[in-house]
């Protein structure tokens, strides 16, 4: 379906096009100057500070959180921006072209949280579009369209939403995101590896270069993002439509586990957790987060819902920073009695309980549960041999067999699993018990491959058709990059895994691989 808004017009963050795009409205903005307001910090800035785009997120029935942050020079450190507090003009309007304003504020820009700035903006109509922008000075960003949720006591028709992960920046172009852009989606979910974290290799994709050390410092970090949130389709995507976001490893180090750097040799305790503070903060200054989820030191509360009436709920989970050391080493291990291990667990005791009363206590027809690592015991070697992910669920088999065991004896109302991580499309039925391939499917879980994680990708692997044919609760497979779109009614889930056949070159089409359908009542993928 086409898009009900100017996208290109109104979502290019260079100020020359957007000029030259939106002439009339531009022109309507700086003469509205006096509607602005009367905000005075203003040192003078070496250029145009919205170079990053800007953002919304975590949307409430009366309203959501606005982002942006000034950086005129977003590859320099400090995004060249001078030290002082910059105050920033913001306005929320209920039409396309800014003319009817129903909100503004003032917000100040602080060079210690590098001159981000977090709106939590209230008092709006539900389930509507809105549209917002920011102002510096003369400066004016582009517009960008968000949606607030629908009453919590609502039964909404429909809720449209694409979810994505793993945007290395070097493994490709974000043509995905072009895609995305082009959708209406009521929401966007971000399960993580929005950044990573690594070094250059010598494979990257031309134009897409990063720096040839890893991040470990504040400043490293903040480049990383800056470096990320330059690009046009990342930038697109976001003013379109409000998005929910959870991290997973590379917002910090690779496979990282509560305090435990994957090399504790070279980041020992104390050491990790300065570089988790400095990625922890990073996060937060680049994303459309509220007061809520501000970090302290090296812990930052993440895991959250987020309610669609009672249609669907996304119980939004951090399955990073409490969990305990992977078993046997990580990696991919034959199984062992130490995955039983009561005291191994993603999410730590607290985020559990909490889901768990979330889920009991959820009115919602459908229960998303929004996380990072894929739940279903696959065995990922063909043959007789037994191997399993220990940085997945199935490295935590004892904590995952008590939530689908939870699922069942609370009756959750349709869970529907949300995974992403490992970069290809999974769509996998839970059953109750992983080693009777003919118990019951519980919960179904959708797996959205990478933006462009692991580049071009292709239909198959040369072990998957093997793979399938050994764990009969997947019900489909593909190694190609996108996302996932999904439309949720109160009778049924409809899943469109989504793909781009290339991400070396520019230009992919997008494609639909396979539809899913789950009908209300019974956790089980049917394809459609
Ligand atoms: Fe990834
Ligand atoms: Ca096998």
């Amino acid at each position: 379906m086409p898009p009900t808004y100017p996208l290109r017009a109104t979502c290019t963050m260079n100020r020359r096009t957007f000029l030259a795009g939106a002439t009339s409205f531009a022109a309507a903005a700086l003469m509205a100057n006096r509607s602005w307001g009367t905000a005075v910090n203003r040192p003078p800035l070496s250029g145009y500070p919205f170079t990053l785009g800007l953002a919304s997120g975590d949307p409430l029935p009366d309203g959501f959180v606005l982002w942006t942050r000034l950086a005129p020079k977003p590859l320099q450190p400090e995004g060249g921006m001078p030290p002082e507090p910059v105050h920033v003009d913001w306005q929320v309007a209920s039409d396309e072209r800014m003319t009817r304003v129903v909100q503004r504020g003032t917000a100040i820009a602080r060079a210690e949280w590098a001159h981000s700035v977090h709106v939590e903006v209230q008092g709006l109509e539900p389930d509507r579009w809105y549209w917002y922008q920011f102002k510096v000075g003369t400066e004016v960003s582009g517009i960008g369209r968000t949606r607030t949720a629908p009453p919590f006591d609502a039964l909404p028709e429909r809720l449209r939403f694409a979810f994505v992960s793993c945007q290395k920046y070097q493994d490709g172009y974000f043509t995905a995101f072009d895609h995305l852009a082009r959708q209406d989606n009521d929401v966007i979910v971000h399960l993580g590896d929005y950044i990573y974290e690594g070094k250059a290799h010598k494979f990257d994709v031309p134009g897409r270069e990063v720096p040839a050390h890893k991040c470990a410092t504040l400043e490293d970090y903040r480049l990383r993002y800056s470096l990320y949130k330059t690009d046009p389709a990342l930038q697109a995507a976001h003013a379109v439509a409000p998005w929910i976001l959870t991290w997973d490893d590379h917002e910090v180090s690779n496979d990282y586990a509560g305090d435990h750097d994957e090399h504790p040799d070279r980041f020992p305790q104390e050491a990790f957790l300065r570089r988790r503070a400095a990625a922890y903060q990073a996060y937060y200054e680049h994303q459309p987060l509220r007061t809520a989820n501000l970090p302290h030191g090296p812990d930052m509360l993440l895991y959250r819902r987020l309610e669609y009436g009672q249609l669907a709920s996304f119980h939004v989970l951090d399955t990073r920073q409490y969990r305990t050391v992977q078993p046997q080493g990580g990696g991919r291990k034959p199984p062992s009695p130490a995955l039983m291990d009561p005291k191994g667990t993603l999410m730590g005791d607290r985020q559990r309980a909490w889901l768990f009363d979330g889920l009991a206590k959820s009115r919602a027809k459908w229960n998303a549960i929004t996380q990072q690592v894929v739940m279903a015991r696959i065995d990922e070697q063909p043959g007789p041999d037994v191997l399993l992910g220990m940085d997945k669920w199935a490295g935590y088999e004892f904590e995952r067999r008590r939530l689908l065991r939870y699922f069942h004896d609370a009756k959750v109302r349709n869970p529907v699993v949300l995974s992403g991580d490992i970069h290809c499309n999974w769509a996998n039925d839970l059953i109750a018990d992983f080693d009777d391939l003919d118990s019951r499917s519980v919960a179904t879980e959708l797996v959205g491959t990478s933006i462009t994680s692991d580049g071009d990708g292709g239909e198959k692997t040369a072990k998957s058709d093997a793979v399938l044919a050994e764990n009969p609760f997947v019900k489909f497979f593909n190694n190609e990059r996108g996302f996932v779109r999904c439309e949720v009614t109160p009778d049924h889930w409809r899943a469109d895994f989504q793909t781009v056949p290339y991400v070396s070159r520019r230009g992919a089409p997008l494609l639909t691989r396979a539809t899913f359908q789950v009908e209300s009542g019974r956790p089980e993928l049917l394809r459609a």
